[in-house]
């Protein structure tokens, strides 16, 4: 199967700045710096149809067109502040091969005009981070980032910023505080950041894998994009992190629009022994579950939607019939629950009381009431300042919407009915 961006990849260590050039990378940088203008690069990847691989989806060339090009001092921030549960693609890519990541970055900033851009990397990130600073070196050293590059008159800066590590680094606004300086709050959006961003500019923020597609996109065009796609309304390939009871738990980089069950089955040597498949999270942890009626799903932003749930980030977790549905939903509202900035009240107290509600049914405490509250909450958190709430209770929609009678079953039987029949843990690991 054609890969694009492991195709660089070598076994066990990142690939050398010599090797990513004699297997044609920097071609398309030359390419687009000598021969095409900004405003074309921005079309071609308008016509690629590639959609923001960090977990929402939004068209990266539409996204680029809102930037005023009139207002000067414009910023591009590269989003790598993984944090999101079950999600390992970025960290990966950056291991294998940084180069294709500052490609697309000075392609990118060429099409908006950009002369400073930041890699906002995860506290943890280590070997990611110290792979960009060195292939950051190296491609200025080959006159390929700096000034007047390739000869074309424009500039540019990239530096590394490493994150505190907080989840709430990771949404753009918040990012863009903590680069500043300050308290990793985030913003109200409109304004959005392509408007007013970074410092009061106007900023685009991309994750590393939509960033990282750029140079292909701009190599072989957009036709040939679209074209790697399994189905006709998507375009490109993604990178699935797929973790949990499979057999072979691993990170691949298939076309957009492959099957649930063909990646299960094909790609991770099926469910573990003994194991039969009860539920997924398509996207990473703030995704509504998926369930075995899904099996034949094509994993596609549209497609996943229209399922009820969100691709997201590609996060794929599985888990078997031995997992209480419940325990499992409390394991991830913990961690939102934990990881909320405390800036806005519906998420400060209300995650906290989300985590109780669960507990006292996963303890056989609950009562119909439980259920009740737990419903009203789904609407109650939407008016959170930011998407880290409405995120949160993601597993929670989808275990009321398809384990309902599950989590009744806590009530009637008061006890966990899953629970007893595993000997260890309580999440079904
Ligand atoms: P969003 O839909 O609000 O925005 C997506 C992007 O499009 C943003 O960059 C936003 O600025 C831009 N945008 C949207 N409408 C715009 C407009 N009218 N004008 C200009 N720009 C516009 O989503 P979000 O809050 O940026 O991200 C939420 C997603 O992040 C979730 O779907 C989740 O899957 C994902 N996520 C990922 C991680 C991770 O580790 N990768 C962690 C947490 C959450």
């Amino acid at each position: 199967m054609e890969q694009v961006l492991f195709r660089h990849n070598r076994p066990g260590r990142c690939i050398t700045f010599d090797e990513y050039r004699d297997e044609g990378g920097f071609e398309a940088l030359k390419k687009a710096l000598t021969g095409m203008s900004p405003a074309e690069v921005q079309q071609t990847v308008i016509d690629s149809g590639l959609r923001g691989r960090g977990g929402a989806g939004f068209p990266t060339g539409k996204k680029w067109s809102f930037v005023p090009r009139d207002l000067p001092g414009r910023f591009l921030i590269c989003n790598c502040d993984e944090m999101e549960p079950g999600t390992y693609k970025d960290r990966l890519l950056l291991e294998a091969n940084p180069y294709s990541l500052v490609e697309g970055m000075i392609l990118t900033a060429y099409s908006l005009g950009v002369n400073h851009a930041f890699v906002f990397i995860r506290r943890g990130y280590e070997q990611g981070a110290d792979n960009v600073r060195r292939a950051i070196g190296e491609v200025t050293a080959a006159g390929l980032l700096g000034e007047n590059i390739c000869g074309s008159g424009f500039s540019l800066k990239l530096e590394v910023h490493q994150s505190a590590g907080r989840y709430i680094c990771g949404e753009e606004t918040a990012l863009m505080n903590a680069l500043e300086g300050k308290r990793a709050n985030p913003r109200a959006k409109p304004p959005f950041p392509a408007i007013k961003g970074l410092w009061g500019r106007p900023t685009v923020v991309n994750n590393v894998e939509t960033l990282a597609n750029i140079p292909y996109i701009i190599a072989h065009g957009p036709d040939w994009f679209k074209g790697l796609a399994k189905i006709p309304e998507a375009a490109g390939m993604k990178l699935f992190c797929v973790s949990g009871h499979v057999k072979d738990p691993a990170c691949l980089e298939l076309p957009l629009g492959t099957t649930l069950g063909e990646i299960i089955d094909s790609h991770c040597g099926g469910m573990r022994d003994g194991s039969s498949f009860k539920a997924c999270l398509p996207g990473g942890a703030s995704t509504p579950f998926l369930t075995p009626d899904h099996w034949n799903l094509p994993l596609d932003f549209d497609s996943v939607a229209r399922a009820g749930s969100r691709l997201g980030t590609g996060g794929i977790v599985v888990f078997d019939q031995s997992t209480c549905m419940v325990a499992a939903t409390l394991n991830l509202v913990r961690f939102y629950a934990r990881e909320s900035c405390g800036w806005c009240t519906p998420c400060r107290e209300g995650l906290p009381y989300v985590v109780h509600l669960l507990e006292t049914i996963e303890s056989g405490n609950g009562s119909e009431e439980h259920i009740e509250i737990l419903t009203e909450h789904l609407k109650y958190l939407n008016y959170a300042f930011c998407p880290l709430a409405p995120g949160a209770m993601g597993p929670v929609e989808g275990l009321l919407r398809h384990f309902e009678e599950e989590v009744r079953e806590h009530i009637i039987k008061k006890r966990c009915p899953i629970q007893q029949h595993r000997p260890g843990g309580v999440y079904g690991n």
